[in-house]
């Protein structure tokens, strides 16, 4: 194995469903590994010792479901050739082909990087940084990579960032701030520096990640906050009167002041870009809706 052929494999995962849908497993299990590897721990881990830390990870950062299946990417992941199950021929599988829960647990069955992998990333730190770069940017928004790299215990220094993705489309950024009048669409912060905003960002409501354009119409000017809070599925939107309104999600807690600045804009209308055609397409706001915001919503509007 050498690096070309690694990246090549970490690039082409295939986790995307037809319709759209977030299949996060295999890169928070790969990302995970890397944490392991990086803090010198063994090549093979029990499943039962990687079952809650994974279950965690795909609360956190996956689609919302009502049951978690970490075992889909422990066997997923060996089709992938990314993934190793010593004496995996013997486990029972479903009709999919994945591996039961149960059985993974009870016999305390092993899983890691194949060997050549394991010896690969071990020899070259920067590879090792370049792979969960690539995950990361590849599936998820960059305003997640933080917390991600966090979760999984990846130290940043191993993590060179690099640009890539805030090059991705040059105008995206100005022409979503100049649409929304350069305040925010939910609670219209506007603060600048001299002349500079602070803090005010072009986000994506399908993250450019899954498919999402750098179009004005799949974009919002938002705080550094409300940013976060969309990426992190804290609030969404809904169809309203010919525009959208706000949704807040339900799990979105806190005990200071700070947390109505989410739940007072529960109910409340966002507000709409300048122009038209920049009015965000309901294709894009169903598909966040779907696969980031954690229901249920507040109740109250
Ligand atoms: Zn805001």
């Amino acid at each position: 194995m050498e690096r070309r052929e690694l990246l090549g494999r970490i690039g082409t995962l295939n986790v995307w469903g037809a319709s759209g849908q977030r299949a996060p497993h295999k890169p928070l299990l790969l990302l995970l590994g890397l944490g392991r590897l990086q803090r010198g721990e063994a090549r093979l881990v029990p499943f039962g010792k990687i079952e809650a830390p994974l279950t965690r990870l795909l609360v956190r950062f996956g689609p919302p479901r009502k049951a978690q299946h970490p075992e889909y990417p422990f066997g997923r992941l060996c089709r992938d050739g990314l993934w190793e199950i010593p004496g995996d021929g013997v486990l029972p599988r479903t009709r999919s082909g994945d591996l039961h829960k149960g059985p993974l647990i009870r016999e305390r069955v092993e899983g890691g990087f194949p060997g050549s992998i394991q010896r690969l990333l071990l020899g070259d730190r920067q590879l090792v940084g370049d792979v969960a770069q690539l995950l990361l940017q590849s599936h998820f928004p960059e305003s997640l990579h933080d917390d991600i790299r966090d979760a999984v215990g990846l130290r940043a220094e191993w993590v060179v960032r690099d640009t890539q993705a805030a090059a991705r489309d040059p105008n995206f950024r100005s022409l979503v701030l100049q649409a929304y009048e350069r305040r925010c669409a939910v609670c219209d912060y506007d603060i600048r520096l001299g002349d500079e905003l602070l803090g005010l960002e072009a986000a994506h409501i399908r993250w450019h990640a899954a498919g999402g354009p750098d179009r004005v119409n799949n974009g919002l000017a938002l705080c550094g906050f409300h940013h976060k809070a969309l990426d992190r599925g804290a609030w969404g939107l809904e169809p309203f009167e010919r525009g959208f309104r706000i949704l807040v999600s339900s799990d979105a807690h806190g005990q200071s002041q700070a947390l109505r600045w989410l739940r007072d804009y529960h109910g409340a209308r966002l507000r709409p870009p300048l122009r038209g055609p920049g009015v965000p397409l309901v294709e894009h706001v169903r598909w966040h809706r779907r696969q980031v915001f954690r229901p249920p919503p507040l109740t109250t509007a």
